[in-house]
């Protein structure tokens, strides 16, 4: 058994996420191998103690912290396995950070698709758990479906590897047993530990633009969005909207040379291909929806589209900082992460605005990813009084996104903040099965205990 470590410091060191919740584990494992991993779940198991894996910590939901058992960091568990260029798939632990495989990946001309603008701070581990996505989803998809293989160590300490089937065709039993893959997906922790993942690569496109578009009105550039994704003329990587104050901050960011300023709000765009990216058909669509053509910014090459992705990278870090300075009085950050069908959205962002305004709250800073009707609202609540007003307005918004087909999280996960919110989109028998399948995995309850469920 490796030792738990009952420091209070090293524990409080695992204390905090992103979610701007502090819980203090009673104990902390590191381990660095997959039996370690056996032994602390072996050992939870026999002594009925709740185990939270976690990878980055970088949740919003406060699905990586916790105060009841062990906290089981999968830091140590970092060594990229094998990179296999002619079948373009990569067998890595739980604990390789993302942005550390797309660079051992870039000699080999390939990618891991998935691009959580945290991609530097997180895991694969933990994005599997929370089948993370990010800008480039628009093209690639989220998470689930560049998962080919997972090995997961229940609770308990059985190890067990699931395949994704190489079958075209299946008509055994239900679609959620035909491919085990899916139940560790988004699974927040809740189910078992992965420990490993093969994962599917592509190649890189010869060429890869990124366009800053600037509008003076947000109503334009949502309309620019919808087009955007409906036309024939482009085809865009991803659709990323900007509102007046995160561009700011994007800018603020280092940006000044490279970012527009004073504008109402960016779409950043992208579009990959392996001949010439139609520059002149973005230029017309984005002109025919009243952009401010002349401030657009054209990144171009590895380094350039970098930077881009930095300044972006900044709005939801910045938000972060910003909360932290009313941590003590009970206020943090509530970032949402609900999404609608993309030609809604300007709609419900609308409303968002009239209801954060009715309830004088601190304007909301509104940027994501519009190409899949999927923004951030950040709000900023400065004590625990204005926490839960928040939180009423928000329920409202999620009552209205539900309606419209919509989901209450699209890409953080449920986690330990969003719970209570689950049963406004799972009816009852969702409620059971969800229960059911928990119990299967979990008899004992003791698998990252308050995420989901
Ligand atoms: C600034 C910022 C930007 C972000 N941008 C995005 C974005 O663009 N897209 C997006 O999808 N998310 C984003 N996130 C949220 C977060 O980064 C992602 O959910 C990420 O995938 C979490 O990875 P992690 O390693 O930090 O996991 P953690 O935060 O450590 O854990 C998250 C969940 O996964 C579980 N978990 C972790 N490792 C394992 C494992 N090995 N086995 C089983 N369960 C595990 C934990 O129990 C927890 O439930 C952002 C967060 C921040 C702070």
């Amino acid at each position: 058994m490796i030792a738990l470590v009952t420091d209070r410091d090293v524990r409080v060191g695992f204390s905090a996420d992103a979610s701007g919740l502090i819980l203090v584990p009673d104990a902390v494992a590191r381990p660095s191998s997959v039996d370690e991993v056996v032994d602390v779940l072996r050992q939870a198991g026999a002594e009925r103690t709740p185990v939270t894996p976690a990878g980055g910590q970088t949740s919003t939901t406060a699905a990586s912290i916790t105060d009841r058992g062990i906290l089981l960091s999968t830091r140590a568990l970092d060594r990229i396995l094998n990179i296999d260029v002619g079948a373009r798939t990569a067998r890595v632990e739980s604990g390789v950070l993302i942005g550390d495989l797309q660079r051992a990946l870039a000699p080999h001309g390939l990618f891991f698709a998935p691009d959580p603008t945290s991609d530097q701070e997180c895991t694969i581990g933990g994005a599997i758990a929370c089948n993370a996505s990010g800008p480039r989803t628009l093209r690639y998809g989220a998470t689930r479906v560049h998962v080919k293989g997972l090995t997961v160590a229940l609770l308990g300490g059985q190890v067990i590897e699931v395949r994704r089937s190489r079958l075209e065709k299946n008509t055994v039993g239900y679609p959620p047993l035909q491919d085990l893959v899916d139940w560790f997906v988004g699974s927040e922790g809740t189910l078992g530990v992965v420990v490993a993942a093969e994962l599917a690569l592509l190649s890189k496109p010869a060429v890869e633009i990124g366009l800053a578009i600037p509008f003076a009105d947000e109503r334009q550039a949502l309309a620019f969005v919808v087009t955007a994704r409906e036309s024939a003329a482009v085809s865009p990587r991803c659709l990323e909207f900007l509102d007046g104050e995160a561009a700011a901050i994007a800018r603020g960011d280092g940006g000044a040379s490279v970012w527009p300023a004073d504008v109402g709000a960016v779409v950043y765009v992208e579009e990959a291909r392996n001949d010439e990216p139609p520059l002149d058909a973005w230029l017309a669509l984005a002109e025919a929806h009243g952009a401010l053509t002349d401030a657009v910014n054209v990144f171009e090459g590895d380094g350039s589209l970098g930077v881009a992705r930095r300044l972006r990278h900044a709005v939801p870090a910045q938000m972060h900082e910003r909360a932290v300075r009313y941590r003590e009085a009970g206020g943090r950050r509530i970032s949402t992460d609900w999404a609608v069908p993309y030609s809604n959205l300007a709609a419900v962002i609308s409303e968002v605005r009239a209801r954060a305004a009715e309830a004088e709250l601190i304007p909301p800073v509104i940027f994501g990813h519009a190409g899949n009707g999927h923004p951030h609202c950040n709000y900023i609540g400065r004590d625990a009084a204005e926490v839960r007003t928040i939180e009423a307005v928000v329920e409202r918004t999620l009552r209205d996104v539900v309606g419209q087909g919509g989901t209450v999280a699209a890409e953080h996960g449920i986690g330990k903040i969003k719970a209570k919110w689950l049963p406004l989109q799972f009816d009852s028998t969702q409620q059971r099965m969800l229960r059911a399948v928990k119990r299967e995995l979990d008899p004992l309850g003791l698998l990252a205990p308050g995420n989901i469920i």
